[in-house]
């Protein structure tokens, strides 16, 4: 538990909404702050020493998100965010994609990496299809196979769904959808922050997260591709930094990662991404493992005796976040009280909306946890939601 780590925590919140952004250690903060006062300027661009300094902690911060994830420094982009990431991907391929192609998404996809997919195969006229999940929250592999044919060139699937909480056999999917010649896009953004993530050991073409999730600032996210899956795709934004030549003839284009990083790109944040990165691997996740697979065990105990409890998915099989309802309450009316107690959850559909179709409910009330959060936060979490029902039944 390193609370104290995160200046916030002096106040008495009851943070527990950390799937849908990380408070900050000061350490990044301290960090993007000393850029901005010490070692500012725009990067690949100026010869003076102020310059080439921002310039080499950018690149570091490249060069840490690619070790994280044991990518190489080339095959690492920057975005703006996870969602920024998939459309990059999605824009290319709606060029890309014919009609006859298929791109297969699990039906528990955060709108991210459900709708861009969507918008791809409406440009090009390939077709979107979706594979389901079991009642229990984990990927319906049968369905999967079912639906997955020569004709699929991408799939789309998140390795911890933000609602369900499972942690999925991604492995195993690859190389299903390899089998066929599908590519793999995988949406980390649940599970970077909370287990060791190795793209050589999944073998998925692509991947992306965002930094805010993993306790590293907002408007930066990281889109790892392989290389010969980056150097396929064509550039998603045009501009400055990111061509070789320009002539009124044509333009040709830098090599990867450079050419989808067009116009001055988010420094700081990046920067900050990598103190952040360093940040976890100094506590180290056989730490936050333990940590909050213990926590989350309380909290599941304690879910499991409160009246009324319908999980969506199996409480059993769930790793960081749990999402429920109470049987006879909306989950907004559950978060009023909540919120008066200072408790921060997250209610509403979580930007999946077609799992919660799914699930037959329109909303879910989602507790999720960080590496801050201690025992004192589950008792106190439990504490108010027994005081909302009571308040509602
Ligand atoms: N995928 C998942 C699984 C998420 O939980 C989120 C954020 N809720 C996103 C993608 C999108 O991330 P961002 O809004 O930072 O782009």
């Amino acid at each position: 538990m390193h609370k104290s780590d995160f200046k916030i925590f002096e106040k008495p919140y009851i943070y527990l909404d950390s799937a849908a952004s990380a408070q900050k250690p000061q350490v990044v903060l301290d960090e993007i702050m000393h850029f901005y006062q010490e070692d500012y300027a725009n990067v690949h661009r100026g010869s003076c020493a102020l310059a080439l300094r921002a310039t080499e902690l950018y690149e570091g911060a490249r060069q840490t998100v690619a070790d994280f994830i044991g990518a190489n420094v080339k095959e690492v982009v920057f975005t703006k965010g996870a969602t920024e990431a998939v459309n990059l991907v999605a824009s290319s391929y709606a060029q890309t994609l014919k009609k006859g192609d298929e791109v297969l998404v699990c039906i528990a996809e955060h709108h991210a990496n459900f709708v861009p997919w969507q918008q791809a195969c409406l440009l090009s006229g390939a077709t979107f299809k979706t594979f389901d999940v079991n009642d229990d929250g984990t990927w319906n592999l049968d369905d999967f196979q079912k639906r997955l044919t020569k004709k699929t060139k991408v799939v789309a699937v998140a390795q911890i769904s933000n609602v369900l909480g499972v942690l999925n056999p991604v492995q195993k999917l690859v190389k299903l959808a390899h089998g066929v010649g599908a590519k793999v896009i995988l949406d980390a953004s649940q599970s970077v922050a909370h287990m060791p993530v190795s793209v050589k050991d999944l073998d998925c073409d692509y991947l992306v997260f965002s930094g805010h999730k993993i306790y590293g600032p907002n408007a930066i996210g990281v889109l790892y591709g392989k290389q010969s899956a980056l150097e396929v795709l064509r550039p998603y934004q045009f501009g400055g930094d990111m061509v070789d030549t320009v002539r009124v003839e044509g333009t040709t284009f830098a090599e990867i990662p450079a050419c989808f990083e067009a116009g001055t790109p988010p420094i700081a944040n990046a920067i900050g991404l990598g103190s952040a990165l360093k940040y976890l691997s100094n506590i180290g996740f056989q730490y936050i493992e333990k940590q909050e697979k213990n926590l989350f065990k309380k909290l599941i105990l304690g879910l499991k005796k409160i009246e009324g409890v319908q999980f969506l998915g199996s409480p059993d099989l769930k790793t960081e976040l749990v999402a429920f309802n109470i049987v006879g309450i909306h989950p907004d009316d559950l978060n009023l009280i909540l919120a008066k107690e200072n408790v921060c959850v997250r209610v509403g559909h979580h930007c999946a909306m077609p799992l919660h179709t799914r699930f037959g409910v329109s909303a879910s009330l989602r507790v999720s946890l960080g590496l801050y959060n201690d025992e004192k936060d589950i008792d106190a979490f439990l504490k108010a939601l027994q005081k909302a029902i009571g308040f509602f039944k």
